[in-house]
């Protein structure tokens, strides 16, 4: 089988909360699944891939989410590889940029790349916290993380919602994240990848075009168990 491509888009404007855990996970178990990848970081200022396999995104202030929204559109590349069927991942202000517009610093609107048909404006109040949701098809395990974000986001007949808020806020209308095709938005960090081990598992099935199915670990089990039953009762 053929090495898959992780490109890590913009470690340094996009990855607060350990969000570049991601790609150490979706290496981990790749690995697990007996599955090469080679991992590309793409820093601001250099041009994306186009033909990676996967594509992550992390976190980030207002400023610098702006600043890498504006990047990506003027380069165009993960806009190209999401419309020929490129696995996205990206995480809060990486999610936000993905949609038609978010909040800047100044809560004005700044336009997204339109990957995914989602909107961003403000919540009434900052969301910070542990973040619980039931899980829509394809995923049937509890999607769990911790969320820390202002934006609001609203999605369009487009997108499906990842799952439906047990704790937390999420997107702020009782749904939690987005996905449409092979692209996937969410408001967990944690990271997502490592206290959502299923994610992982479904970008890899993606990627490869294979049904890879779901290797358990205990220890992971245990700490997911222990954490949702801290937040959920
Ligand atoms: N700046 C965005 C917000 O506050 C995203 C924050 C984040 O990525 N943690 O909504």
């Amino acid at each position: 089988m053929s090495t898959l491509t992780l490109a890590s888009i913009y470690p340094t404007l996009l990855g607060t909360y350990g969000d570049g855990g991601n790609v150490m996970v979706l290496r981990h178990r790749a690995a697990l699944h007996g599955i090469d990848v080679d991992i590309v970081i793409v820093d601001p200022g250099e041009p994306v891939p186009e033909s990676a396999d996967v594509y992550v995104l992390g976190g980030g202030e207002d400023s610098a989410q702006t600043a890498a929204a504006n990047a990506l559109r003027a380069d165009g590349a993960l806009t190209r590889a999401a419309e020929h069927g490129a696995v996205v991942l990206a995480i809060c202000a990486g999610y936000q940029l993905l949609g038609e517009y978010f909040p800047d610093s100044t809560s004005t609107p700044t336009a997204g790349l339109g990957i995914l048909d989602i909107r961003t404006d403000r919540l009434p109040q900052r969301a910070v916290g542990e973040l619980a949701a039931t899980p829509k098809a394809p995923f049937d395990q509890i999607l769990t993380g911790y969320e820390n974000h202002a934006g609001a986001t609203h999605l369009g007949s487009g997108a499906r919602a990842l799952g439906m808020v047990r704790a937390g806020i999420g997107n702020g209308d009782g749904s939690e994240g987005a996905t449409s095709g092979h692209v996937i938005g969410t408001y967990l960090h944690g990271p997502c990848l490592a206290r959502n081990p299923q994610i992982a598992d479904t970008i890899l099935s993606w990627a490869t075009g294979r049904e890879l199915a779901f290797i358990e670990e205990p220890e992971v089990t245990a700490l997911r168990e222990e954490r949702l039953k801290t937040v959920l009762g």
